[in-house]
C-alpha cells in the first residue's frame, strides 16, 4: 500500500511510518516540522520506499502517485504547544483535516484520523465510552485542541455519509515513549527530564489527578490494525491502568534511582482530573489491547532519554524556568495572598 502519514515526523507519527515501512508498504510522510522533528525519520531517509515531504497540511495536498491510505496523524498535541499556537491548533484540525480528507476522498482511500480522549473533556463518565458525548468547555484555553478534534471528528462523518469516504477515527488516550521531546511539556517527558536530572518533579494541582498512559508501540499497532479495517468507529485506543500523578512521579523518581524532590504548582485551567479508557469496542473490533506495562515502557523511555543527556539537561531547565516565569510567579502570588 502507499500510504500519506501527516505529522509522520512527530512523534507518534514517525514511529507509524517506521512499522509500515518495515511490512513493506510505501509511505510518504508530510510534515511542517513545527512540532514534529527531522532526526526522528532522518534514518528512514535512506528506504527507497519512504518519501519525506516539508509541507503544511494547511495547504491541499495533491499526489500524482495513487494513494491507499491517508493517517492523518497531524495536530499540535501537548498542552504546552497548542496553548502557545492557538490558531495554529484549531486551523489544523479544522482546515488541515479537511484537506487530509480530501486527499483521501480523490484517491478512494482509506482515512484515519487521530482523534483523542480530549473530545470528552473533564470528563463526568468514568472510565469513558465511546458512546459519551464529553464534557469540553468550549471557551476555556484547552477548547482549541478538544474542539478542534470534536470538529475533526465531525467533519470526517460528514465525508464519510456524504461521500462515502472510508473513514476511521480513533481517539487517543496519552501515549508515552522515545522520540518525545524532552521540553514538550507533557507529564511524563516533564518527570523523566527532571528525574533524570536531579531537580525537583512538577505536579499540578495536588496529584490527584489520574491518567492512563499508553505506550507508544501499543498505540502503533492499534493504529495499524484500524488502518487495515473498515471500521468508522470512533475507537479509544490506550492503555486502561489508570494512575494519579503523585503515582506516575514517585514511579519515575524509583525507576530512575533519582534524588528529585516532588514540588507542587497550580492546577492549569480546565485540567481534567480523571481520565480512562475503556477499551471494550477495540477489543472486540480489533481484536487489540495493550501489553506493556507502564514499568516496562517507562524504563524503555528513561533509557532513550538517557542517551539524550543535554536535551534532557536543556528541558529540566526551561521548565524549571517556566514554573519561574509562569505557573510559579502564579503560586508566589498566591503565597502573597494568603
Ligand atoms: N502535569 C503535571 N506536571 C507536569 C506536566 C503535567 O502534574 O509537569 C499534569 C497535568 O496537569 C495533567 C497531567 O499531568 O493533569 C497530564 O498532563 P499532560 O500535559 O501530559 O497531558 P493531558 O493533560 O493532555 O492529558
Amino acid at each position: 500500500m502507499h500510504i500519506v502519514v501527516s505529522g509522520g515526523a512527530g512523534f507518534l507519527g514517525s514511529h507509524l511510518c517506521e512499522v509500515l515501512l518495515n511490512r513493506g508498504d510505501k509511505v510518504t510522510c508530510i510534515d511542517n516540522l513545527a512540532t514534529g522533528r527531522a532526526e526522528n525519520v532522518a534514518r528512514l531517509a535512506s528506504n527507497r520506499r519512504f518519501t519525506f515531504v516539508q509541507a503544511d497540511v494547511l495547504k491541499p495536498y495533491v499526489s500524482s502517485v495513487r494513494v491507499d491510505a491517508v493517517a492523518h496523524l497531524a495536530g499540535v498535541a501537548s498542552p504546552p504547544d497548542y496553548h502557545r499556537m492557538p490558531l495554529e491548533t484549531l486551523a489544523v484540525g479544522s482546515r488541515g483535516t479537511e484537506n487530509m480528507l480530501e486527499l483521501a476522498d480523490t484517491h478512494n482511500a482509506r482515512f484515519i484520523l487521530a482523534s483523542t480522549s480530549e473530545v470528552y473533556g473533564d470528563p463526568q463518565v468514568h472510565p469513558q465510552r465511546e458512546d459519551y458525548w464529553g464534557n469540553v468547555n468550549p471557551i476555556g484555553p484547552r477548547s482549541v485542541y478538544d474542539e478542534s478534534k470534536r470538529y475533526a471528528e465531525a467533519v470526517s462523518m460528514a465525508y464519510s455519509r456524504t461521500r462515502g469516504t472510508n473513514v476511521g477515527i480513533v481517539r487517543i488516550f496519552n501515549t508515552y515513549g522515545p522520540r518525545m521531546r524532552a521540553n514538550d511539556g507533557r507529564v511524563v517527558t516533564s518527570f523523566v527530564a527532571q528525574a533524570l536530572n536531579g531537580d525537583p518533579l512538577t505536579i499540578y494541582g495536588d496529584g490527584s489527578q489520574t491518567r492512563s498512559f499508553c505506550f507508544v508501540d501499543d498505540l502503533v499497532r492499534a493504529l495499524v490494525v484500524m488502518l487495515d479495517s473498515a471500521h468508522t468507529g470512533p475507537i479509544n485506543i490506550g492503555n486502561p491502568i489508570e494512575r494519579t500523578m503523585t503515582e506516575l512521579a514517585e514511579l519515575v523518581i524509583s525507576l530512575t534511582g533519582s534524588s528529585s524532590s516532588i514540588d507542587y504548582f497550580p492546577l492549569p485551567t480546565d485540567d481534567p482530573t480523571r481520565r480512562k479508557p475503556d477499551i471494550g469496542v477495540a477489543e472486540e473490533l480489533l481484536g487489540w489491547r495493550p501489553v506493556v506495562g507502564i514499568e516496562e515502557g517507562l524504563a524503555r523511555t528513561i533509557e532513550w532519554f538517557q542517551g539524550r543527556s543535554k536535551e534532557v539537561k536543556a528541558a529540566s531547565a526551561e521548565l524549571a524556568g517556566e514554573q519561574v516565569g509562569g505557573q510559579g510567579v502564579e503560586r508566589l502570588e498566591l503565597a502573597a495572598l494568603a
